[in-house]
């Protein structure tokens, strides 16, 4: 059976490896010359499962509206005329409740938690270096926003995940390149939470899928998905058509205008960030463990002899710009932390967009179109929940059960009213 993955983000890669696992013969296409060359190219690399949680949060709304007006914010919102943008946030806006916040929070957790083993098991089977680090440490720097965030410290709690609560001293035995002088209030400490590089993980995994037998169509673009009866039965390409037994959408962002023609709407709304990448000058003043500034949302993570200084969650940019405050607001935090670690001056920038579902929670497995697979909307932590989306979505087309279970994380959660 012939399988079509489309897309070669961290999403389409996990997916194609997974599949070819299962027996299929897969072939990704992908309409850039080579994997990962968008959100997944040069994003935080965190992967803390216990920290996974939806964008639509209380308290979120009015942290948007405060920061409307803002230069240094760690969420920019830019009113469009543009009616998706009025519908998602409709959406979000009801999403931001307590129960539903629990609800979606623990749903992306289950797949997290999954996705992390996945990972793991994965790595030590094919040996992967991906410039992986381990520890996270969360700052902050007042005790208003340290107090702010107990809820959060009870969750992870709740759901058993090991952590410290620090003092300003503790964090920097923790993290002894943390400069003095920065206000700091305290920290918590996730000793079991992980970085990589994502797009070395899909480089790598992408050869190892290839010598696997699975093949890869690059610089081609999927223009349309054409039917036969309630099927898909090929592919129109820009360079001609490819038959196909199924198919499974990993296109980020564009997955919703590439199904919408089959009458399937996804409510997939951009959500725009940025990354700075300076190469390290001083490796004694540059951190070991992954950073998160809780203030500005910024995270600092060490990626080989790289620092990668990521954030900012931008919503009405449909365009991939670089925004000169947000690099700065990048910038100034790195430096507040670790002055003089890197090359900042000489610092690669880069732009992403998150593909973002109101409820947080990506969407998996079958449409009504009986071939038609999703793979779609992992938002802001699509590298943390990549090789357990892809490993369900595999298990469900083998018709095999999925390990984990998939309550709200397929279109189901549409079909009924307050799914
Ligand atoms: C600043 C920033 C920081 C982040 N930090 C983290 C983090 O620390 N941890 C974490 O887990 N996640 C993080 N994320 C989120 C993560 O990067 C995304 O969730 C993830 O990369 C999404 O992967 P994807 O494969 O779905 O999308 P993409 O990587 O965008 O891949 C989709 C692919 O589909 C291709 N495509 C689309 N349409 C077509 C078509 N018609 N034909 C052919 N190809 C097509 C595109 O070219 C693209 O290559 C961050 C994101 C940003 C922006």
């Amino acid at each position: 059976m012939h399988v079509a993955v489309i897309g070669a983000g961290i999403i389409g890669v996990t997916s194609a490896y997974y599949l070819r696992q299962r027996g299929f013969e897969v072939t990704v296409i992908e309409r850039n010359p080579g994997v990962a060359q968008e959100t997944s190219f040069a994003n935080a690399g965190v992967i803390a499962p216990g920290c996974v949680a939806p964008w639509a949060q209380p308290g979120m709304p009015s942290r948007v509206l405060r920061h409307l007006f803002a230069r240094e914010a760690p969420v920019v919102f830019r009113p469009r005329f543009d009616l998706a943008q009025w519908r998602w946030l409709a959406r979000w806006l009801g999403e931001c409740r307590l129960e539903r916040y629990r609800r979606n929070r623990a749903r992306m957790q289950r797949l997290a938690f999954y996705s992390r083993d996945c990972l793991h098991a994965l790595r030590q089977h094919h040996g992967i270096e991906y410039e992986q680090s381990q520890g996270y440490l969360q700052l902050f720097r007042t005790e208003a926003e340290f107090e702010r965030a107990a809820s959060a410290r009870a969750l992870l709690k709740e759901a058993g995940v090991p952590h410290a609560l620090l003092n300003a001293d503790e964090c920097r035995r923790v993290e002894p390149a943390l400069v003095e002088g920065t206000p700091l209030a305290g920290g918590v400490h996730l000793p079991q939470d992980e970085t990589g590089n994502c797009a070395y993980f899909a480089k790598r995994l992408k050869e190892i899928g290839a010598a696997q037998g699975v093949r890869f169509r690059l610089g081609t673009a999927v223009e349309a998905l054409e039917t036969e009866g309630d099927r898909i039965a090929r592919l129109r390409l820009g360079d001609g058509t490819l038959a196909v037994d199924a198919v499974v959408i990993a296109a980020g962002i564009d997955s919703a205008r590439l199904v919408r023609p089959l009458g399937i709407r996804l409510p997939l709304y951009p959500v725009k960030g940025y990354s700075a990448t300076a190469a390290i000058t001083r490796p004694e003043n540059a951190p070991m463990i992954a950073v998160m500034d809780e203030t500005y949302k910024v995270a600092v993570t060490r990626m080989g002899n790289r620092l990668r200084i990521a954030g900012t969650a931008e919503i009405g940019s449909r365009k991939l710009a670089l925004r000169d405050a947000s690099l700065g607001t990048l910038l100034r935090v790195v430096r507040d932390w670790f002055p003089g670690a890197a090359a900042y001056g000489q610092a690669r920038f880069w732009a992403g967009a998150r593909p973002m579902l109101p409820e947080g929670a990506p969407l998996l497995g079958p449409t009504r179109i009986a071939n038609l697979h999703l793979n779609v909307g992992h938002g802001s932590t699509g590298w943390a929940m990549a090789c357990g989306s892809a490993r369900v979505v595999a298990d469900l087309l083998a018709n095999s059960t999925p390990e984990i279970d998939l309550e709200g994380l397929t279109l189901e959660r549409y079909s009924r009213r307050r799914g």
